[in-house]
């Protein structure tokens, strides 16, 4: 992941390093650098302005210019500001309800059920009874992916009539109570495109629900589109964080780095990969480790 960013981002560090001393044109021209890295990873303009300014800023303000290792100095500094775009700590969910409710939103094609599979399967092994409902009905294959990772996964999925979401996520509800389940994942649908009756739908369900998370799946690859439909999603729902799904494909990053920023929410988890175990926590200092190399 970030291939582009982190190769761009190694070549600026070898420009300014063993120089020895530094001019603030060297800095000027790295700091050049990383925003043009930044823009070509997709990252959205706004972020990189922000992020280029505080960069610019520290590496000339502080001691990178008399530093006799200016090229740390200035990786440092970009490290800092990677994390803090990033978000700087982990947020785990928030699941106090009992039982707990997750509903995972997202558009077709994000990575929404494997993602529900993927959580399901995290939960099992920490010994958590789990039960995955099944309210994705526009897209009939969505069912059955997820009667199929229930049981490869060995967790219930809940069915109900195939047809109507609100009735299926009120019984699914009933049926998870009576059956003293820790936590309930519900995948709801998704579309191509953000509209308006899914957005009525989803915002029902919700309102039914009061779910404890609601996480919104976002596919990498699809870099600013993905970060345009975030802020749709946040600004009908109570969104409560994000997965980034397909970090391990061509993506180039840039969402990872965007959609805190642009919408206030944090990451939670990534998708590292297809199989159910490639779900990884969100740790900022990690990624930007990634991301420098
Ligand atoms: P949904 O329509 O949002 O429910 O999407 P699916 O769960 O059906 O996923 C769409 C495709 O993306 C499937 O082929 C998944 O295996 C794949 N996928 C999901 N998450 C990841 C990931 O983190 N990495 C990779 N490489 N593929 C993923």
């Amino acid at each position: 992941m970030f291939e582009n960013l982190q190769e761009k981002l190694i070549k600026t560090f070898k420009s300014i390093s063993g120089k020895g001393r530094i001019s603030e044109k060297n800095i000027k021209e790295a700091v050049r650098q990383v925003k043009l890295s930044l823009l070509e990873a997709d990252v959205n303009f706004k972020v990189v302005k922000e992020f280029i300014k505080d960069v610019q800023e520290k590496a000339l303000g502080e001691d990178v210019l008399g530093s006799f290792t200016p090229d740390q100095q200035f990786i440092k500094i970009v490290r800092d500001e990677l994390i803090k775009v990033l978000g700087e700590k982990n947020i785990p969910l928030s699941l106090s309800s009992k039982p707990a409710k997750i509903m995972m939103v997202g558009l077709q094609g994000s990575g929404k059920t494997t993602t529900a599979a993927k959580l399901a399967a995290r939960f099992k092994k920490e010994g958590k009874k789990v039960l995955l409902v099944a309210a994705d009905v526009y897209r009939p294959a969505a069912i059955d992916q997820l009667i199929q990772l229930g049981r490869q996964i060995d967790i219930p999925v809940f069915v109900g009539d195939r047809k109507n979401p609100i009735k299926i996520v009120a019984e699914a509800m009933d049926d998870a109570v009576k059956n003293v389940v820790d936590i309930v994942i519900f995948d709801t649908a998704g579309r191509l495109h953000v509209d308006e009756r899914m957005m009525d739908e989803l915002k029902e369900i919700a309102g039914q629900l009061e779910p404890d998370e609601i996480l919104m799946v976002v596919d990498a690859m699809t870099g600013q589109d993905a970060v345009n439909s975030a802020k749709a999603f946040n600004e009908a729902l109570e969104l409560t964080g994000f997965v980034v799904t397909k970090l391990d494909g061509d993506a180039r990053g840039g969402v990872i780095l965007s959609i805190r920023h642009v919408t206030g929410k944090p990451v939670k988890f990534i998708g590292i990969s297809e199989k159910i175990d490639g779900l990884e926590p969100f740790f900022p200092d990690r990624v930007a480790g990634r991301i420098l190399g």
